[in-house]
């Protein structure tokens, strides 16, 4: 675990010298450290040096670790979700980050009122339009915001992107442009908030937080390279 607490510092370091730069408040940015494939040794060790909010991208596999960990952490999905983990994901997390169908989400209002609890969800916008993403087609994306507006036990927060992999962070812009606007003409159309926008990784963050991302979702920046390889930000 050795590194984890000045890998954190790290990171703080480039969220806070972004935030300056773009003339923001550091605490409109909120990181979260992406825990998957560690294990809760992992998370503890973060949880000792103040890290407070973590993200899974399976649901299995936080089913075995967020027991493990210590209580009062904030867990976040990012990672695709199937409609019949809909259940497990509504119990163990506090926001979801992938929503990306009607289906989806009236699963997680009922299992989420079947467990007496609200879950905060985003919904995931394909703004790339690449095949190999899971997300919404921005076209499709409204009437989910709408029903989640609607739906007692969600609480609709805004909006989620994972852009096509590339090493030049600059490459990432467009798309978190996009999102950004995106967000902004569906608040107006629907007349409601949307202030998340879930957007940036270890290695695209300035960019994100230049662009108006309100949660960077950071794992190897923190917790060093995944043994095993993470199919690259989209996992069931
Ligand atoms: C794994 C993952 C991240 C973190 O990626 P790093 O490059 O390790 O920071 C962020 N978002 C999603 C959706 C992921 O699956």
């Amino acid at each position: 675990m050795d590194g984890i607490g000045e890998n954190l510092e790290a990171v703080r370091r480039r969220i806070a010298a972004a935030c300056a730069r773009a003339g923001r408040a550091p605490e409109s940015v909120r990181l979260l450290a992406v825990s998957k494939t560690h294990g809760p040794e992992a998370v503890r060790a973060a949880a000792a040096c103040g890290q407070t909010r973590f993200a899974e991208n399976r649901v299995q596999e936080a089913a075995a670790k967020i027991p493990e960990c210590p209580d009062r952490l904030e867990w976040h999905l990012i990672g695709h979700l199937q409609g019949n983990k809909a259940a497990p994901a509504a119990r163990l997390f506090d926001w979801i980050h992938s929503v990306d169908s009607a289906k989806l989400l009236e699963a997680l209002d009922r299992h989420a009122r079947a467990a007496g609890r609200t879950v905060a969800v985003l919904v995931q916008v394909n703004v790339s339009g690449e095949r190999s993403k899971s997300g919404l087609a921005p076209a499709e994306a409204p009437a989910v915001l709408e029903l989640g507006n609607r739906l007692q036990n969600i609480q609709m927060r805004g909006l989620m992107t994972i852009p096509p992999l590339a090493e030049d962070p600059e490459r990432s812009r467009p798309y978190f442009r996009e999102l950004r606007e995106w967000r902004g003409r569906w608040a107006a159309e629907l007349g409601t908030q949307l202030p998340e926008l879930s957007m940036g990784m270890t290695h695209d963050l300035e960019v994100a937080i230049e662009e108006g991302a309100t949660f960077v979702r950071v794992g190897t920046g923190i917790f060093g390279a995944r043994a095993r390889p993470a199919p690259a930000a989209e996992e069931a």
